[in-house]
């Protein structure tokens, strides 16, 4: 039978939409329309105010300059009394005749009955005006329309005479039509040459989204091959990506992270190998004294016991191995874990003291506590006495025959101070930074004997962090060695 996968129905169509659901969820598709689109309103604007601006101007100072030159046209009309008598003013005629073709239009001239008297076509002299803005003009208003559609505008406006004084002022209209071809054949021709510089800017605008969109995503390309590569398993595959800062403080923190990870993966590897190995020890030490008495059956009794014993003292030590071990898993899951309350550190210290006296008394160590004033403190008790228990057994266990181990309280009402000063054998040098290690042990055979595990150290160290406090050695070999713990009095969650 082959051993062909063979694609469940319907994988690749989940690979596709999901690919489909990456683009248009993308970084880089999202910068590109925002350019797209901020570009093609610039482009809008641009084109709707060039086009309206230069609509108006041309249309607009076309017929303004027809106005002035009608009403100019007017006032001669007046003077001449032409409405009157057009007879008597032919120059008026023709001066009229002459603007008509000015502008491309037509002029007509009307009384004050709003019969027509002049007219540029000399299509309706005789007849009657019957508009609107005949109407309007005769009664002294001034009109004008203009029709982009139609291209032309049309003017208005009465002719007045002050001296007049049979009928009023208005003695007659001057209406003129004026042509706006040129002008909008010139807009027209503008519309092309816009529409034109519009394609071209939106084929620029194109370009620039892509090419820009295409750069600006590349860098968090870039995180997101690292990040797979150190899902891969590569932790020591730094990333180096230049380019705008936010990038690089990206890609700094990523790194950040990347030596974190690479230093607990270490510390992981080793706590792992660590703990294999010391639990690995007293069940080696139980195998081989198990196998010596099966293999002498016929050992006399008291042989039989004293290897019973040590099977025994190895069982302790495991399970004394194991409950060290969970107490620092304990402690490893940080602030939430605490059962804070308001503790007296003097009748703590005492308690733990009065425990430790006959541990003391068969080593001939003499254990004296010192405290100068009432000490309370937001503290877990349960925590914080194992941590204090622990530095204090270890000055009594790494002591000499007949030595000291004086322990003090004090507090500046900030934090409350421990020291606990032994005569004992010391710390070597080069060995004082590593001894809160896990399972460091300076001297493994003296440690062993003494039913030490190598994690006292790291659990009181643990304990006295939780609670935003500090734990300093100093040691002489072969003189002593003094702990001294502060822990703030008032507990704060968060607190440096
Ligand atoms: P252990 O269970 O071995 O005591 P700890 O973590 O408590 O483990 O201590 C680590 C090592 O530090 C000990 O094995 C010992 O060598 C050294 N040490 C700790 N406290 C003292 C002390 N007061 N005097 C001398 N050495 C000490």
């Amino acid at each position: 039978m082959s051993d062909e996968k063979i694609p469940a129905k319907g994988a690749g169509d989940g690979e596709k939409f999901s690919k489909v659901r990456r683009f248009f969820g993308s970084f880089r598709l999202r910068l590109f329309i925002t350019i797209l689109l901020t570009g093609a309103v610039s482009i809008a604007a641009m084109y709707i105010t060039a086009h309206y601006v230069c609509s108006n101007i041309l249309v607009e100072k076309r017929v303004d300059t027809a106005y002035d030159h009608l009403s100019k046209m007017s006032v001669k009309i007046v003077n001449n009394m032409y409405v009157g008598n057009p007879q008597n003013a032919p120059q008026i005629s023709s001066e009229l005749s002459i603007a008509a073709s000015l502008f491309g239009g037509r002029i007509i001239v009307a009384d004050s009955g709003l019969k027509i008297i002049y007219d540029s076509f000399s299509a309706e002299e005789g007849k009657t005006m019957v508009s609107t803005e005949a109407i309007k003009a005769i009664r002294g208003g001034l009109s004008r329309f203009i029709s982009i559609e139609k291209e032309y505008a049309e003017l208005s406006m009465p002719l007045i005479d002050h001296d007049n004084t049979d009928g009023g002022p208005y003695i007659g209209v001057l209406i003129a039509k004026i042509s706006l071809e040129d002008e909008i054949a010139m807009i027209k021709d503008l519309e092309k040459f816009l529409i034109v510089t519009v394609i071209l800017l939106s084929i620029v605008l194109l370009f620039i989204c892509f090419l820009s969109s295409t750069e600006f995503a590349k860098p968090f390309k870039r995180i997101e091959e690292s990040i797979s590569h150190v899902s891969d398993g590569y932790l020591d595959d730094l990333v180096t990506i230049g380019g705008y800062s936010e990038v690089r403080r990206l890609s700094d923190s990523f790194n950040d992270m990347l030596r974190r990870i690479e230093q607990l993966e270490v510390s992981r590897q080793e706590f792992v190998s660590n703990v294999s190995h010391e639990l690995k020890t007293p069940i080696t030490s139980i195998k081989v004294l198990a196998d010596s008495l099966i293999t002498q059956p016929d050992s006399p009794p008291e042989v039989y016991r004293e290897f019973l014993r040590d099977i025994n003292d190895e069982i302790d030590r495991e399970n004394k191995i194991i409950s060290d071990l969970l107490e620092l898993v304990k402690l490893d899951r940080k602030e939430g874990n605490m059962h804070l309350a308001t503790v007296n550190i003097n009748a703590l210290l005492e308690k733990i003291m009065k425990r430790l006296t006959p541990i003391a008394s068969s080593l001939s160590v003499e254990i004296v506590f010192e405290s100068y004033r009432d000490v309370y403190a937001m503290i877990d008790e349960v925590k914080m006495s194992l941590a204090l228990t622990n530095l204090i057994e270890n000055s009594i266990k790494y002591n000499k025959e007949n030595g000291r181990v004086k322990v003090s309280l004090n507090s500046d009402g900030k934090y409350f101070n421990v020291t606990i000063a032994d005569t004992g054998i010391g710390i070597p040098a080069d060995s004082i930074d590593k001894i809160f290690e896990r399972f460091y042990r300076v001297d493994k055979a003296r440690a062993r004997e003494s039913g030490g595990t190598g994690l006292g150290l790291a659990i009181a160290r643990s304990v006295v962090l939780m609670h935003n406090g500090a734990i300093k050695v100093e040691s002489v070999e072969g003189e002593g060695t003094t702990f001294i713990v502060s822990v703030p009095v008032s507990f704060k969650i968060g607190a440096e």
